[in-house]
């Protein structure tokens, strides 16, 4: 093993992807649009970029905010979530997702993800309701949207909130609709994400004329009219220059997801059947956009140090369940063996439409050289 293998595979280098397709000319141009126009919040790129991505995703509003955790809290705020309320997330995620949850004063009650796929279970949502519950939050993990029929028979009956975690889920379908035109979802632009920033930003989408005027009042001091203060808001926009290099990429969202797809497809072929590895499966009515391309192996570590070597970049998506972080040291919930053995055995492989087919094809060669000499 050599300490310093070279890259041949990058797992997700921006500069590579901003270099497609005339991109980079794009967003330089863009940017300096901004820094000449004097306006660089709650101006008219803003405006565009929300009524762009509201229609993107077929619903009704988009509200831009700081980050995709500000998206989940205000959202949560804005349906009136807090202290003494328990709001159910899955125990696969990342932490954010139950970070938005405490920032309001609710408790996070985790979830375990159902036994084939990494998403929430709906089943075992059902079992987790208690009179506090007041909402509940999927997250898409990875881009596969989770059942949201499944998850709706569950809360609708019980005046369940449902807010969506789409911070990976740009532009995916469920049962041929894009996330976010069916009840409030809260968007990351994290530079890594499907649809990303040149920094921090987030959004929410929601067809809820109504939740989405309270949202837009709490990111800008719980103000309409300067200096009119209607409740205790928080300081969390959508900056000008954010907002202009999103307008660009948005025009290559649906290609570079179509990309991601082909290279999902590649690797599932490729690394069908291989022994000790299981590939993620696809629902018939879901449209994921593959944020992540992630595998399950027993012996992940083992499986790591081989494609490190080979000059594979790889990352773990997430490696500590969110209940065994030092930060939730100490709150109460029950026993969640399966998000814990989903973060001892999945490994993110390179994704993203900047992968060539010999990128593709040397990640493939390389998993399976590794999985091959483990059962020498
Ligand atoms: C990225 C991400 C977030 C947080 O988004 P930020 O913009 O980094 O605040 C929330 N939930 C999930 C599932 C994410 O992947």
């Amino acid at each position: 093993m050599t300490a310093t293998a070279a890259v041949r595979v990058p797992f997700h280098d921006l500069r590579d992807l901003h270099a497609l397709d005339g991109l980079q000319e794009e967003l330089d141009a863009a940017v300096l649009r901004v820094t000449r126009s004097g306006r660089y919040l709650l101006g008219p790129e803003l405006e565009a970029f929300e009524e762009e991505f509201a229609r993107y995703c077929g619903a009704g509003h988009c509200v831009g905010v700081g980050s995709g955790l500000d998206a989940l809290e205000l959202t949560l705020r804005a349906l009136g979530v807090g202290e003494g309320d328990e709001v159910i997330v899955p125990g696969h995620t990342f932490v954010a997702t139950w970070l938005a949850v405490s920032a309001t004063g609710a408790r996070p009650v985790p979830v375990e993800p159902e036994a084939d796929s990494y998403l929430i279970d709906p089943a075992r949502v059902a079992a987790a309701i208690t009179p506090r519950t007041r909402a509940v939050m999927p997250v898409h993990t990875y881009g596969h949207p989770v059942d949201l029929d499944a998850l709706d028979a569950v809360t609708a009956p019980r005046g369940i909130a449902v807010v969506e975690d789409a911070a990976q889920a740009h532009g995916a379908r469920h049962r041929g609709r894009r996330i976010g035109s069916r009840y409030a979802a809260a968007f990351s632009f994290y530079p890594g994400k499907n649809l990303g920033a040149l920094g921090d930003a987030g959004a929410v989408v929601t067809s809820d004329a109504g939740l989405a005027e309270r949202i837009r009042l709490l990111r800008n001091y719980g103000s309409r009219v300067k200096y009119r203060h209607e409740e205790q808001g928080t300081n969390s926009r959508l900056d000008e220059i954010q907002a202009a290099a999103l307008r660009v990429k948005l025009t290559r969202l649906d290609a570079w997801n179509a990309r991601r797809r082909a290279v999902a497809a590649a690797y599932a072929e490729g690394l069908a059947g291989l022994p000790g590895i299981t590939v993620p499966g696809v629902r018939p009515w879901a449209e994921p956009v593959w944020h992540q391309y992630v595998v399950r192996c027993a012996d992940r570590d083992r499986l790591r140090a081989a494609l490190t070597d080979a000059g594979v970049e790889n990352l773990v998506h997430y490696p500590v369940a969110v209940h065994r972080s030092p930060a939730y040291a100490g709150t109460a919930h029950g026993p969640l063996p399966l998000s814990e053995r989903l973060a001892a055995e999945v490994l993110s492989l390179p994704m993203g439409p900047q992968l060539t087919a010999k990128d593709v094809e040397t990640v493939i060669s390389a998993v399976r050289d590794a999985t091959e000499s483990s059962h020498d």
